[in-house]
């Protein structure tokens, strides 16, 4: 993508003489300039260098002329620049796309991506609005998260504006041969064509369903456009909740309640996280907590309490799942907050925020202020409301949710685990008291996981699971036939293998594959996978590639995450502040900037108007904690579950 970035500045202190945007190694910057608002001069060339920061990115540091530094002025900064192969910009040949006749692009910006697609102030503390101007060849279609768009078939130029300030993180592109249906009054899918009716007989009239219940929990729904748009399997995550255009992976389609799920999630988020925001990455479960929260209240209210309670046991086996992996003390398993405050609180909350990020601190002061009576300190001794050690406990949570409601779906799958557990098949006469062709995905999902939990399983016991429940497992439900396959590697169990290998030519996405090829390499059939990759390496995103490469050809497992984000490890001295870090006083007034006018509307320009007249005093302030957390280590995405 080759463009412009205009970003209209206002200085809030006098004497700034820097500014310092995020970037990224991959981003070929051409020239700079800027102009003042106002002034008939012609836009001034300024001087910049870029200098390395971390791992995922690097810092642009522009030299302000003097007349831009007065307080109040309105500066235009104009970038023009280039992208190349950055973790933030997926760009898919037609042969990985669904329909294999045009290529596609789309974005992934969470969380320190999409410095890598345009220069920015990447934290989630900064919001702006912003409108973008694109141009693309004939047939190209190109949806943003923003809340309005037009198209001009005569150049070819669409054009979008999001009237709502978002933090860099959520502003997302897609372009290929997309179409689309209406499947309510404010919500439409996208898809490629190939893809289209089999994604709108899934959704259907739900979304406006869930919108409106998440409406009565919640309050009014933000953003206008809830959309949706589906992407080929190489989406390296389940779904993304771009606001007003949520990104989804079409390899769940056949999934059942997984796509229900993850679109009642991604539609939370436009209360949790799209409307207020993480203040700090440290914090994200400020986010992804309450938008889980709200999920589950939707779906209990929709689908009732059972059904919420059984897809809570799956994701909650999972999660003692990962933390097995991760170890008890790792930090990332800190945070892990169960938070039940009153519906009416989140209410308020949403209102109080919106369109602001947050710190835990402001949560926990709002929830208090609702009840005064809980800041008594012997009440916050009380189990369940120790809010510090919710925040700095690592491990699992220190409280888990009554899922008794849901005994009428989990019992069964309860039961029939005991049943095979035993370690010889068991009785058939019992076994066909359990039909799994009536259960649902979930159900099925959790059976498997729990006996994935118990390999390496006795020979006999896989062949009998295999012979009973083939026609279950080798559907085309991906969820399910990902967990088998596990089983089938894990166990080394031959028969099935030829599945193993179909499987991994079918499915080219990042969380069907990796898992696959780690249980390979860590068993016996390394060989195997080399075979398959050699075979199916010309159709995976070069990312993927890479990550898969390191799988097969380097010992331990140590393998760096290529594809991008790394989580920074906290440092210690930023732990117990709930307040956002503090600027190193070297580069203190270099960001004393700030923003208030409206985009350059001028040409095929990406314009990023910031408009959140604090902000910009922040961005130094991150990259500086940042800088110090490189110093403590990272940890890289691909050994961390992640869902956005
Ligand atoms: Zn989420």
């Amino acid at each position: 993508m080759s463009g412009w970035l205009v970003l209209d500045l206002v200085p809030v202190q006098p004497g700034v003489q820097t500014l310092v945007l995020d970037s990224h190694p991959s981003l070929l910057i051409h020239a700079i300039d800027c102009k003042i608002a106002g002034q008939q001069a012609p836009p001034l060339s300024l001087t910049y260098r870029v200098d390395p920061f971390t791992d995922y990115g690097s810092s642009l540091n522009i030299s302000l002329p003097a007349a831009a530094s007065t307080p109040g002025q309105l500066v235009h900064v104009t970038v023009r620049y280039t992208t190349t192969d950055g973790p933030a910009i997926w760009w898919l040949d037609s042969e990985l796309t669904c329909g294999q006749s045009r290529p596609l692009l789309f974005t992934q910006g969470h969380s320190v991506c999409n410095r890598s697609f345009f220069p920015c102030f990447d934290t989630p503390a900064v919001k702006s609005t912003y409108t973008a101007t694109v141009r693309v060849p004939d047939g190209v279609t190109v949806l943003m998260s923003a809340s309005r768009s037009s198209f001009s078939k005569l150049d070819r130029v669409f054009q979008f504006s999001m009237e709502f300030p978002v933090p860099s993180y959520l502003v997302a592109l897609v372009a290929g041969e997309l179409q689309h249906v209406d499947v309510g009054p404010r919500s439409r899918v996208w898809a490629e064509p190939c893809l289209l009716s089999c994604a709108v007989k899934k959704l259907g009239g739900s979304v406006e369903r869930w919108l409106g219940v998440a409406e009565q929990l919640f309050g009014a729904y933000l953003w206008g456009r809830c959309d949706i748009v589906f992407l080929p399997p190489s989406f390296p995550i389940v779904a993304m909740e771009n606001p007003c255009l949520t990104f989804i992976i079409a390899s769940i389609l056949e999934s059942s309640e997984f796509l229900l799920i993850d679109v009642v999630h991604e539609i939370a988020h436009g209360w949790f996280g799209n409307a207020v925001t993480n203040a700090s990455w440290e914090e994200m479960w400020l986010s992804e907590g309450l938008a889980t929260y709200a999920q589950r209240r939707i779906t209990t209210e929709a689908y009732g309490e059972a059904f919420t309670c059984l897809e809570t046991a799956v994701r909650l086996d999972a999660l003692h799942r990962q933390l097995r992996l991760l170890g008890d003390n790792n930090p990332v398993s800190k945070l892990q907050v169960k938070f039940e405050p009153v519906v009416v609180v989140l209410q308020d909350y949403i209102s109080e925020f919106k369109f602001q990020s947050v710190v835990a601190q402001d949560l926990i002061d709002y929830f208090l202020g609702y009840f005064p009576e809980l800041k008594d300190a012997a009440v916050s001794q009380r189990e369940g409301l120790e809010f510090e050690r919710w925040l700095s406990g690592s491990g699992p949570p220190l409280f888990e949710p009554d899922l008794s409601a849901g005994v009428s779906l989990t019992g069964p799958v309860q039961d029939l685990c005991e049943l095979w557990r035993a370690g010889a098949p068991p009785d058939p006469q019992t076994l066909s008291t359990f039909d799994l062709s009536a259960w649902s995905t979930f159900q099925i999902v959790l059976f498997l996981d729990r006996m994935l939990d118990l390999s390496p399983l006795p020979r006999e016991v896989m062949s009998s699971l295999s012979s009973c429940y083939s026609s279950v497992f080798d559907g085309l439900n991906a969820e399910v036939q990902i967990r088998w396959l596990q089983m089938v590697v894990r166990n080394s169990f031959s028969p099935e293998l030829p599945r193993v290998r179909a499987f991994l030519h079918k499915h080219t996405s990042r969380m069907y594959t990796v898992p696959l090829y780690d249980d390979l390499v860590a068993g016996v059939m390394k060989c195997v996978a080399v075979e398959i990759f050699s075979q199916t390496q010309h159709r995976l995103h070069p990312n993927l590639r890479r990550t898969l490469q390191q799988i097969l050809f380097q010992t331990g497992s140590s393998a760096a995450n290529q594809n991008g984000p790394a989580l920074p490890v906290p440092s210690s001295a930023n732990q117990n502040s709930p307040a956002l870090p503090v600027p190193s006083s070297a580069n203190q007034n270099s960001l004393a900037l700030s923003v208030s006018s409206p985009a350059n509307q001028n040409g095929p320009a990406l314009s990023v108007p910031p408009s959140s007249p604090s902000a910009f005093t922040q961005p130094t302030a991150t990259a500086t904690a940042s800088a110090a957390a490189g110093t403590t280590g990272t940890i890289a995405l691909r050994d961390v579950n992640v869902s956005a």
